[in-house]
């Protein structure tokens, strides 16, 4: 579904394609980069940095959260995601959940007298489409989402089920997401998603003597909003003045990254800004080059106002 190779990387019209080229190569690599130019101008920082390169950012976070367990410390963080040039200012949290749907197997020609169990998780995924624009009515109040139209996206992501064209499937498996807004107790979240399943299935012929079960999968991570961070932002708005002119537009980010952790569990204020590029996730997925310049100088920038520097 590529019109070049995802892992044979191509340049064409200032664009770098691959997968992974913008989300999150670009980052990782700009931000060594950044530092290589700080070397590069005969600098050295005069502070403390921990250059880390996660795993697990795109299903649990536990990558970043291990750097901290482990017990790296510092008085800043800064993610550069390919925010689009922007600033984030909050993001969601997600949450990630199976549902696993038991059915009753019987040979078609009989099909009446068994339950589908494919069938049967539509039933679900339909009302949880409706907990979904519940929970987007809600973050309509919200300071930074209400600018953002229908912010919270449920999306049943994986869907497993049946064993033969001409049995009705005793199971079906679906893997979902679904993003909270920060503040959101995810315990709460998590108790509102079992009611929506649980009432679904009283409502259903077969469910409601077979209750479907819920994992949860992968992610439960909280929303996160930039707080206490006056004074990273000001250095950083003095890196992206010389990179850019003028001031960096907040974003409020309809999906997550690592910053979490660091700002919400560890008190450490974290920043999130990076390059453009597009179709992450997508096929095509692309970085465009000279942003990618400009946010790796804005970083390197960033780095020598927060952290000094002195000649080598
Ligand atoms: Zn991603």
């Amino acid at each position: 579904m590529w019109e070049t190779p995802p892992f044979a990387p191509v340049i064409k019209d200032g664009k770098m394609y691959g997968r992974g080229a913008c989300d999150m190569k670009s980052g990782t690599i700009g931000a060594l980069y950044a530092l290589d130019a700080i070397k590069a101008a005969g600098l050295k920082p005069t502070a403390r940095i921990h250059f880390q390169s996660v795993i697990e950012e795109e299903s649990t976070g536990v990558g970043a959260l291990s750097t901290l367990q482990r017990g790296y410390r510092a008085d800043a963080c800064f993610i550069p995601e390919p925010t689009g040039e922007t600033m984030v200012r909050s993001q969601v949290g997600v949450i990630w959940f199976r549902l696993k749907v038991r059915g009753f197997p019987v040979h078609v020609f009989e099909a009446g007298a068994g339950a589908n169990a494919i069938m049967a998780a539509y039933h679900l995924i339909h009302s949880l489409q409706k907990l979904e624009e519940e929970w987007n009515e809600r973050a309509k109040k919200d300071r930074h989402f209400k600018a953002v139209a229908h912010p919270l996206n449920f999306n049943p992501g994986i869907i497993k089920g049946g064993d033969w064209a001409s049995s009705v499937p005793a199971w079906c498996d679906v893997d979902c997401r679904i993003a909270v807004l920060p503040g959101w107790s995810i315990a709460e979240c998590q108790k509102e998603i079992l009611a929506c399943v649980s009432a679904a299935a009283r409502d259903h012929r077969f469910l409601s003597n077979n209750p479907p079960q819920v994992e949860w999968s992968g992610f439960l991570s909280e929303g996160y909003e930039l707080t206490n961070s006056a004074e990273p932002e000001a250095a950083f708005a003095k890196a992206f003045g010389a990179v850019y002119g003028g001031t960096v537009s907040d974003r409020a980010f309809t999906a997550l990254t690592d910053t979490r952790f660091y700002g919400l569990n560890y008190n450490i204020p974290s920043l999130c800004f990076g390059a453009t590029g597009a179709a992450m996730h997508g096929f095509n997925e692309y970085v465009d080059l000279e942003p990618l310049r400009k946010s790796t100088k804005a970083t390197a920038l960033f780095i020598a106002e927060w952290c000094g520097v002195e000649k080598v």
